[in-house]
């Protein structure tokens, strides 16, 4: 066992009301081994207190430092950290002319592996302790992933993208050699492989995987719906209603579905463990839709702002009910970092003119990137929270990091005041360090 003194941010417990962050000025958090040998907290509280029960526990002392829960992301492309950045009119034309090429190199072993070591050596150093991500439609991709993930300890979720129509032929999910399934059966074969290569492995999991409706057949569509039946614990991650042009595109292509969402519902693709990115163009027979098959939305603010998409409605959301939380999204996105992505989604909440417009409480945006995020992975409890029984995934701030960063949280008089200053001027160099839960 080990406990940390510093000041300490989490979160209540969603069954007892909305949102709230609990700090403790002076607090320890005590962690140690579960039942399974894992690295949960203990125990959490003023330092006065906590001590008391273990009294013979080592104790690193952080004078000055912040410890908060590691941050959790909903929706990310480990292909596309390259495309950062990339000038583009629009969804449609960023991808034809940046993701597409970028993502055809993943093909190669060697590639996807060298590019998962940055993207997850990326991931902890901006804190963000567990992550949904996309790879691409080469297994080998996946597998990249998946060790590179393994090898760091680090909670990640991913899956073969599922696209066998609408894009360059040497992105479609691949036929089986020699001649036997083709790609849609293929695709579904090795997503099931993968499965059981790699599900509920270590801290790793599996996510079904269809890029957007668009680029999938019926067949494929169809086919991992039954695999999401199958698998009821695997999650499923795709994009929805995102920008206009897209959503013509997927009404036109499947006429008889109610709307774009209820595609996804249409081939078993809505259930609990079900994140969509985006989410913005919704009526309230949408939101109605995400309530009550219980899939949650990932809020990608950067990348809407990026590319120009739209602004989520927050008050839509909350009127009806479902679940959301925060995304990066890139290389849609602009930034690794937990605290460009809160800053973005606090402007998203304030634009006031297509939807309604509110200030989001930074204790709010705070736990949509950590605790509220985790729920809507079905992970409540587990990650994204320092409560007795999470895994021990965390950060430790330094609010002293730059000097506009110190003199502004040094005049902070609430925690609200506090927590704003860090989301509206932090970045990675807030992060001091990241600490994974360890298998003993
Ligand atoms: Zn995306």
């Amino acid at each position: 066992m080990k406990a940390y003194r510093a000041s300490i941010l989490w979160f209540v417990p969603h069954s007892e009301g909305p949102a709230r962050a609990l700090f403790e000025e002076d607090g320890l958090l005590v962690v140690g081994p579960d039942a399974r040998g894992t690295q949960v907290v203990q125990a959490v509280g003023p330092y006065r207190q906590v001590i008391v029960d273990y009294p013979s526990v080592p104790v690193e002392h952080l004078p000055g430092r912040i410890i908060a829960p590691g941050f959790v992301d909903l929706h990310i492309h480990y292909p596309q950290t390259n495309v950062i950045g990339s000038p583009a009119d629009g969804l449609l034309p960023w991808l034809e002319n940046y993701t597409f090429p970028e993502e055809k190199r993943f093909e190669a072993p060697e590639y996807s592996a060298q590019a998962a070591t940055f993207f997850v050596a990326e991931l902890l150093r901006n804190g963000v302790t567990t992550a949904l991500t996309f790879a691409t439609s080469h297994p080998e991709s996946v597998n990249a992933l998946f060790t590179e993930a393994q090898a760091q300890r680090m909670r990640l979720i991913t899956g073969l993208v599922l696209m066998d129509r609408h894009a360059p032929p040497d992105l479609l999910n691949r036929a089986a050699p020699g001649g036997g399934a083709d790609s849609t059966e293929n695709s579904l074969v090795e997503s099931e492989a993968l499965i059981q290569r790699w599900h509920g492995k270590d801290r790793l999991g599996y996510a079904i995987t269809p890029r957007f409706a668009p680029t999938s057949t019926d067949a494929q569509l169809r086919g991992a719906g039954l695999l999401a039946a199958r698998y009821p614990d695997v999650w499923i991650q795709s994009h929805v209603a995102e920008n206009k042009d897209e959503i013509a595109w997927a009404r036109a292509l499947f006429p008889q579905s109610r709307s774009y969402l209820a595609t996804y519902d249409d081939f078993g693709l809505m259930r609990a463990r079900a994140i969509y990115a985006h989410c913005i163009h919704f009526d309230d027979d949408d939101r109605a839709l995400m309530r009550d098959t219980g899939a949650a939305a990932a809020i990608s603010p950067t990348s809407n702002l990026f590319l120009g998409s739209g602004f989520f409605d927050y008050a839509g959301a909350d009127r009806v009910g479902f679940q959301y939380g925060l995304a990066s999204d890139v290389g849609g996105g602009t930034s690794f970092s937990p605290f460009q992505t809160m800053l973005a989604a606090y402007y998203v909440g304030r634009e006031g003119q297509t939807k309604q417009g509110l200030s989001l409480n930074p204790q709010q945006l705070w736990w949509q990137h950590t605790a509220g995020a985790a729920r809507a992975l079905g992970l409540e409890g587990v990650v994204g929270n320092l409560l007795p029984g999470c895994e021990a995934d965390f950060v430790v701030l330094n609010p002293n990091a730059t000097p506009l960063l110190a003199r502004k949280t040094a005049l902070a008089h609430s925690l609200d005041e506090l927590l704003f200053s860090l989301i509206v001027i932090g970045d990675d160099r807030l992060i001091e360090r990241t600490v994974i839960s360890e298998a003993i």
